[in-house]
Formats: structure tokens, C-alpha cells, sequence
């Protein structure tokens, strides 16, 4: 499986079109850069008493995609993670029951509409 994720910005304005893959052309009207740009993972993190994440005031957390297992540091900054469900972009962890049930939990979410 491609290990990168992209957005083109040609397709489906102003949200783009996301799509995995080792190069950064859209599958769907062959755009590269700068239209396509490359996206960083953020992880869905949601507690849970025997996650591996440990946070403030002893809160533990579960990586939705990935869940036993700490952040791993990536070499100059820590793993993007959030418990935003909307701040989410890691495909794996939109997957998840826990991540869709935290965005049915969104009054805001309409996912017709551009998110900030
Ligand atoms: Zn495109
Ligand atoms: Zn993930």
C-alpha cells in the first residue's frame, strides 16, 4: 500500500480530492504540484483506560489505527495526533468505530460543506 497520502486542488475545489500514492499526481486529471500537495497523517487519539498514550493528569489514549501502541517520534517532531475527530486525516483511523462515532458527536460536521 502507498505510503504517502496526497490533496489535488484542481479536482473538487475548495476541499480537493485526497488520494494515496508514491508520486504526487492525481489519479483523476493527472495534476502535480503545486496543486498537489502532500498530506501530513494526523491520528485520531480517543481515551481509553488501557491506552498506551499517556497524557495530562494521567489520561491514557489509544491511537484509533494503531491502538497498543505509543507515539512513535518522527525524527524532528512528535506524531500528529488529535482527539478533533474533524482534524483527522489518517485513512486508517477515519476507519474506525471510534473515530465515526466522535463525529457523530460533531453538531457542526457536514461533510457537503469546506471544513476550516
Ligand atoms: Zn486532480
Ligand atoms: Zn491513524
Amino acid at each position: 500500500m502507498p505510503a504517502k497520502r496526497f490533496r489535488c486542488y484542481r479536482c473538487l475545489p475548495p476541499q480537493g480530492r485526497e488520494f494515496d500514492a508514491d508520486t504526487p499526481e492525481c489519479p483523476a486529471c493527472k495534476a502535480g504540484p503545486p496543486a498537489v500537495v502532500k498530506l501530513t497523517l494526523v491520528h485520531f487519539l480517543f481515551e481509553h483506560p488501557q491506552g498506551a498514550v499517556v497524557g495530562w493528569l494521567g489520561r491514557r489514549f489509544h491511537l484509533a489505527c494503531q491502538p497498543g501502541q505509543p507515539l512513535r517520534n518522527y525524527p524532528h517532531r512528535p506524531m500528529p495526533a488529535s482527539g478533533d475527530p474533524l482534524a483527522v486525516s489518517c485513512p486508517a483511523c477515519r476507519q474506525t468505530a471510534e473515530h465515526k462515532k466522535a463525529l457523530e458527536g460533531c453538531e457542526a460536521f457536514d461533510p457537503l460543506l469546506p471544513q476550516e
